[in-house]
């Protein structure tokens, strides 16, 4: 069998198909052989039996009485002539020889002695390279016991036997041949499409993978299985083209704040300047600077977040005391910036129900600070910004409501993906690059939760979070 592996599929079968059909027609002529001899010996034997019958009957004519020698010459004179008289002997008791013919005497039976017969044997005999078939048996005709040894010849049954193994042994190989040819075509025929899957699997690689495996219409497991290798690979060049696209994104929000600090310094260093000049060029390529960090670090936390790096730490957490802490380091902000900032997290009281998720209290941090980011830097002064808390029987929503410059109906879907900014120059004048809500649908995601927009441009918009609400626990683990 281990020899067997290194061949392919098709002269797998083939050996196998051959190997069975072999078999089989081995057992098919060995049984038709011995059926077939079974029958011609039978015919054989009963134009024997007829004979012994012939011979039967002739004994019973003769008179009960009549001397051994007169039955002799009566045996010899009608037998000698006849031609079922040719391998006759008979006996009378005491193994007294009635008749023997010519024959029998030139070749005397080795199946004797006679007394040993029971019961009626038939024999074959081969006799000069003639094949013979021989009745030895007792009959007891008015009173008197004979033993007689009836033969006949037998070549017509045994050349046909002959002609039959002939021409068995003649076609079986041509046969077996035409079979294997058969096997090993249908099983070419049966296995073409792994062919054509292969070679045109060979023609997909990464600057090509918009190519397909070979469609098959063979409605068996080979199109199933090119039906799957093919959404497999749709489902790879999305990934694929994803990734691309970030690339080429991030390498391009890069370059922009780089070339800005570059622009900056040189222009700053073309002439001589004014420490006031100098100290200004200095602050414009600090900010940014911080930028490229911020985006930098956004960049590494998706690229965590894609390799499955991003690990989350659950643990039951208290919105209300997540929230508050956030809010607090936003109230300067809303100061510096001249926007009304209100919030509406619920009272200290631990018993309050509905306040508590599963998460990652880092996490959901982050996600609360974009989101809060991105109603200041999209609501000019004088505006408002509302941070709430609300709970449904299963889930926890945190909302964040601004009276900023709203969202278009068909940007709503597209401002969870990444680097999608509605207003390029704005956003990036606010320093933003289109990654936050992308970390935040992630972070979002990773709770199973879910993240919806509702939003109409210059009116404001609200942001909701839905998570999966917790029991309260008994005591409350969190450090106050
Ligand atoms: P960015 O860093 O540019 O803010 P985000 O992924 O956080 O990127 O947001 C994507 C885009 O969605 C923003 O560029 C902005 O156009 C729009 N957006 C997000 N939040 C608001 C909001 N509160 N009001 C108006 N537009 C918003």
């Amino acid at each position: 069998m281990m020899g067997l592996r290194r061949f392919s599929i098709g002269s797998r079968l083939t050996l196998w198909y051959l190997a069975i059909f072999a078999l089989a027609q081995l057992i098919f002529g060995a049984g038709m052989w011995f059926i077939l001899r079974h029958n011609l010996y039978d015919l054989v034997d009963d134009g024997l039996e007829v004979q012994v019958d012939d011979l039967k009957n002739f004994l019973q004519s003769q008179p009960k009485d009549r001397p051994l020698a007169k039955l002799q010459e009566e045996v010899t004179e009608t037998y000698t002539a006849e031609h079922s008289g040719d391998y006759l002997e008979v006996y009378a008791e005491n193994d007294q020889l009635i008749y023997r013919s010519a024959f029998l005497q030139a070749h005397p039976s080795a199946l004797f002695p006679p007394d040993q017969i029971r019961r009626p044997v038939m024999r074959s005999r081969k006799i000069d390279g003639r094949p013979f078939r021989f009745a030895l048996q007792k009959l007891i005709i008015n009173g008197h016991t004979y033993t007689i040894e009836m033969g006949i010849q037998a070549d017509d049954a045994v050349e046909t036997l002959h002609l039959f193994r002939l021409y068995l042994l003649m076609f079986a190989p041509l046969v077996l041949l035409a079979a294997a040819g058969g096997g090993y075509w249908l099983s070419r025929r049966a296995l073409s499409p792994v062919d054509a899957l292969v070679r045109s699997a060979r023609e997909v690689g990464g600057s090509s993978l918009n190519n397909r495996l070979q469609k098959l219409e063979t409605g068996d497991e080979l199109q199933r299985l090119s039906d799957t290798l093919n959404e497999m690979l749709d489902r790879i060049e999305t990934a694929f083209l994803r990734i691309t696209q970030f690339t080429a994104d991030a390498s391009h929000e890069l370059r922009t704040p780089i070339s800005l600090i570059r622009t900056e310094a040189e222009l700053a260093l073309r002439r001589s300047r004014t420490e006031a000049e100098y100290t200004e060029s200095l602050r414009h390529i600090l900010l940014e600077a911080e930028r490229t960090t911020v985006l930098i670090e956004q960049l590494l936390s998706l690229a965590r977040t894609d390799s499955g790096r991003e690990t989350l730490h659950p643990q039951p957490i208290d919105l209300r005391q997540t929230l508050r802490a956030v809010a607090d380091g936003w109230q300067q902000v809303a100061l510096v910036r001249n926007v009304q900032f209100s919030e509406a997290i619920g009272g200290t009281d631990a018993d309050a129900p509905g306040c508590f998720v599963m998460g990652d209290e880092t996490l959901l941090r982050r996600l609360v600070d974009i989101l809060l980011d991105n109603a200041f830097k999209y609501t000019p002064s004088p505006g408002s910004v509302r941070l709430w808390l609300e709970s449904t029987e299963e889930s926890v929503i945190i909302a964040v409501q601004d009276s900023g410059i709203g969202i278009d109906e068909e940007e709503q879907g597209k401002i969870f993906e990444r680097f999608y900014r509605v207003d390029k120059a704005r956003s990036r004048a606010q320093g933003g690059v289109g990654l936050g809500l992308a970390i935040a649908h992630w972070i979002v995601t990773q709770h199973r939760g879910s993240i919806v927009v509702e939003s109409r441009p210059g009116e404001g918009s609200t942001f909701r979070v839905k998570l999966p609400m917790i029991p309260t626990p008994a005591q409350n683990p969190q450090p106050v």
